[in-house]
């Protein structure tokens, strides 16, 4: 199977080349030029395996320069017991005979971000051999707090890579700071920034743009490369799990072969959504697909009407992951909607680029709503939500979740669809104690680490092991320095 550029069809490489290479160089995305087929022969196969056996078996369909023996290791370092808290890897919830919360958080760092992110970089290192790659390669990342630590864990102590994160001193939550400073691994930086999360992301771009960094590191043999959704390798290993809550529901008796599932899932980037449509393209009954938001609606505007238009006020929510405004990742579901038009892609990224603006044609719009729903839910909706799922249901929420939640419930209404439904949690609420606490009408939420003992106590739920074992974790990075330094700790760190 070959990879394409979806701005130029005639760039083709081979999967690993197209995990080693990230973005193409004419700044598309790489997609699978045709998409496997799976059967409902192949789902009863899937049934009566483990999370780490259907893994290998779906990507195996898209990897066809790895083996099942290379996959097989990956999945099994990458989902093990030690990482995970809960065997099942993606367990579904089930809240009442037809609505499931697939949880995606039970990784170490207690968002779904380490369902791909512990998987990408035996990928990518794999993949630098297969092209005879010889120079390790270092992952720079600016973060907003969650990407950051999941790149951290995924990388942490893996052959030939290195990784050095920049976060804003000012920007992220005295947790999510923690989480960072406490880092393990012999090939880990951590380095905060002062400012906010745009000067670290500035900064960070100008490493990466600097020929002369570039050639200096390439003569120490390190060459820069970076951990985002747009690449393929964050991409796969999300497919697997949409199939593997059809093949649990279906274990369960739930549901039977064939019958369609709609899925719902909050939406930042575009990534996590895109993967279950693919999973649909692929043959997974699929009903709709259900994309949810929070008050940054730019993706509910451009599924009800066509028109993509990211000029409109940024609001931050107590959703952070998808305060978002360029969702990257619909980049490959335009190049698929619109059969493969590189193109007519290529167009609306340019328009997109040059006033921020694009509208489809009216054929891809009717293509958008066939597959799609799309809402969006507002901050006191979502605080009102996580207070209702918990009285109703004993069900302890994140704020995306919540969100996902709502705009699930809204497209029943709208609808009348009483299809089975899997709604997607992409992180532990003990990830955002403070929104949740005063979601659940606590009046006094404690500070920090504090913070996490008080939802415990109000919930009567264990905090995942690794939140709650910060407290006696060493810091190990203390460093903070100006954007203009940034060079330097990077210099630092490849001697
Ligand atoms: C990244 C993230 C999202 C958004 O996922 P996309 O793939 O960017 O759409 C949603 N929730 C949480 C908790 C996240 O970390």
């Amino acid at each position: 199977m070959r990879y394409v550029s979806t701005r130029n069809k005639n760039v083709s490489l081979t999967a690993s080349q197209a995990i080693a290479q990230g973005l193409a160089r004419d700044g598309g995305l790489l997609t699978p030029e045709v998409l496997p087929q799976i059967t409902p022969a192949f789902l009863e196969e899937l049934k009566g395996k483990t999370y780490g056996q259907r893994a290998v078996a779906v990507m195996k369909l898209f990897l066809e320069d790895f083996s099942e023996e290379e996959l097989t290791a990956f999945t099994q370092a990458g989902y093990a017991s030690d990482k995970f808290d809960d065997s099942r890897v993606a367990p579904l919830h089930t809240l009442d005979e037809g609505t499931y919360c697939l949880e995606l958080w039970h990784g170490p760092t207690s968002a779904f971000k380490d369902m791909a992110l512990q998987l990408l970089p035996h990928l990518l290192s794999a993949s630098l051999v297969k092209n005879q790659e010889e120079k390790t390669v270092c992952i720079l990342v600016a973060t907003s707090g969650d990407t950051g630590k999941a790149a951290l864990e995924g990388f942490k102590d893996v052959d030939r890579t290195k990784i050095l994160v920049f976060y804003p001193k000012d920007g992220v939550s005295e947790v999510q700071a923690l989480q960072m400073k406490t880092q393990e691994g012999n090939n880990v930086g951590v380095c905060a920034v002062h400012g906010n999360f745009d000067d670290a992301q500035t900064g960070v771009k100008i490493l990466f743009s600097d020929e002369k960094l570039r050639a200096d590191l390439a003569d120490r043999g390190y060459f820069l490369s970076s951990a985002n959704s747009i690449n393929w390798g964050r991409i796969l290993p999300q497919l697997v799990y949409y199939i593997s809550a059809y093949c649990d529901l279906l274990n369960q008796g739930k549901i039977q072969m064939g019958e369609k599932v709609n899925y719902c899932v909050p939406t930042g980037n575009f990534g996590n959504i895109l993967a279950c449509w693919y999973a649909g393209q692929m043959g997974l009954p699929v009903g709709k697909l259900i994309c949810a938001s929070n008050s940054n609606n730019v993706l509910t505007e451009f599924i009800n009407t066509g028109v993509y238009n990211k000029n409109r006020p940024f609001h931050t929510t107590m959703s952070p992951s998808m305060d978002i405004l360029v969702s990257s990742n619909l980049e490959r579901l335009l190049f698929a909607l619109t059969g493969q038009d590189d193109q007519a892609v290529a167009d609306y990224m340019k328009q997109l680029n040059a006033t921020g603006r694009y509208e489809v044609t009216p054929d891809l719009k009717a293509r958008l709503t066939e597959d799609f729903f799309a809402g969006f839910c507002d901050e006191a909706t979502t605080s009102q939500v996580i207070r209702t799922v918990w009285q109703d249901h004993h069900y302890l929420i994140d704020p995306h979740t919540a969100v996902a939640y709502q705009v699930m419930e809204e497209y029943r209404k709208a609808s009348g669809d009483t299809r089975k439904t899997v709604f997607v949690s992409t992180a532990s609420p003990f990830k955002f104690c403070d929104s949740v606490l005063h979601s659940l009408g606590v009046e006094e939420v404690r500070q920090g680490l504090d913070a996490l003992d008080q939802l415990e106590e109000v919930s009567g739920r264990p905090a995942p092991r690794p939140l709650a074992s910060l407290r006696n974790k060493d810091v190990r990075f203390q460093e903070h320095v100006d954007k203009e330094q940034m060079m330097d700790v990077v210099l630092e760190m490849l001697k």
